[in-house]
C-alpha cells in the first residue's frame, strides 16, 4: 500500500514553504524543548484544525483532539485516559497558562449523540464516548419546538461548557485555576462562516471575536 500521494505532495510543499522559513525555529525547539503557553482541546473534525484557525507556528499550541472536544471527568482508576494524560502533561510538565476548549458548528459527534436512539453496546466506541455529553443535554432540557439546527448549536456550546466544568474535577488543575495560574476558555468555530466566538464567563454567552475585522473583510466587493 503506497503512502498517500496527497501527503507526499503536502510534505514537499512544507519543505519548500514553511520548513525553509522556520528551520531555525524547529532547530531551536529541538534543542530547548517545547514551551507552549496555550493548550487547546479540540474536535477531530478535519475542518477545525486549531493550528490553522489560530495561525499557529510550531511550538505554540499544545493540542489534544478527540471526537466532540470532550474532557471526561477526573477518574483516577487503572484505565488509560488519553485526555487526562495530555492535561497532566500540559499543565504539570509544560505549565501551560491557558486551556481552550474549542467546539464547532456541524459537529458530527454532537449530531450522533442527538440522533442515536439505539441501545449502546460495549463496542460502540462513539456512542459510549458521546455519553459523556449527557450532562450538557440534561442542562439544556428537552428540544421542544426548537428547530434541530438551533438545538444542535446550543448543544455544541453546552458541550463546551460541560468540558470546562469537567476540567474543574481535576484537583490539581482546579487549584491552579482558582489561584489564577491557569485560565480556561470556551471557543466556538463556525465552519460555514469562519466566525470564532468566545464564551464570556460572567454571562455564559458566546460572542464573536475580531468581529470588526471579520465585517470589514467580508464587506469588500468580490470580483
Ligand atoms: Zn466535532
Amino acid at each position: 500500500m503506497p503512502f498517500p500521494q496527497q501527503l507526499i505532495d503536502g510534505y514537499r510543499a512544507f519543505l519548500i514553504g514553511r520548513l525553509r522559513h522556520e528551520q531555525d525555529r524547529y532547530r531551536g525547539l529541538a534543542e530547548s524543548g517545547q514551551s507552549p503557553r496555550i493548550m487547546v482541546i479540540g474536535c477531530c473534525d478535519s475542518r477545525v484544525s486549531p493550528e490553522v484557525i489560530f495561525d499557529a507556528r510550531p511550538g505554540e499550541l499544545f493540542v489534544v483532539r478527540n471526537v466532540a472536544n470532550i474532557v471526561p471527568p477526573y477518574a483516577p482508576d487503572e484505565r488509560a485516559h488519553g485526555v487526562s494524560a495530555a492535561l497532566e502533561f500540559g499543565v504539570g510538565a509544560l505549565k501551560v497558562k491557558h486551556i481552550v476548549v474549542l467546539g464547532h458548528a456541524q459537529c458530527g459527534g454532537v449530531k450522533a449523540f442527538v440522533e442515536d436512539a439505539e441501545p449502546l453496546s460495549p463496542g460502540d466506541f462513539i456512542g459510549n464516548w458521546m455519553k459523556l455529553m449527557a450532562p450538557a443535554a440534561q442542562r439544556l432540557g428537552p428540544r421542544g419546538a426548537l428547530p434541530i439546527a438551533d438545538y444542535l448549536t446550543r448543544l455544541e456550546q453546552a458541550n463546551i461548557v460541560n468540558s470546562l466544568e469537567n476540567l474543574m474535577t481535576f484537583p490539581r488543575l482546579r487549584s491552579l485555576i482558582e489561584r489564577g495560574q491557569v485560565m480556561v476558555h470556551g471557543a466556538y468555530f463556525g465552519v460555514a462562516t469562519g466566525q470564532l466566538s468566545v464564551r464570556d464567563a460572567a454571562s455564559g454567552r458566546f460572542t464573536q471575536i475580531a468581529a470588526d475585522d471579520y465585517a470589514r473583510m467580508f464587506a469588500q466587493p468580490r470580483f
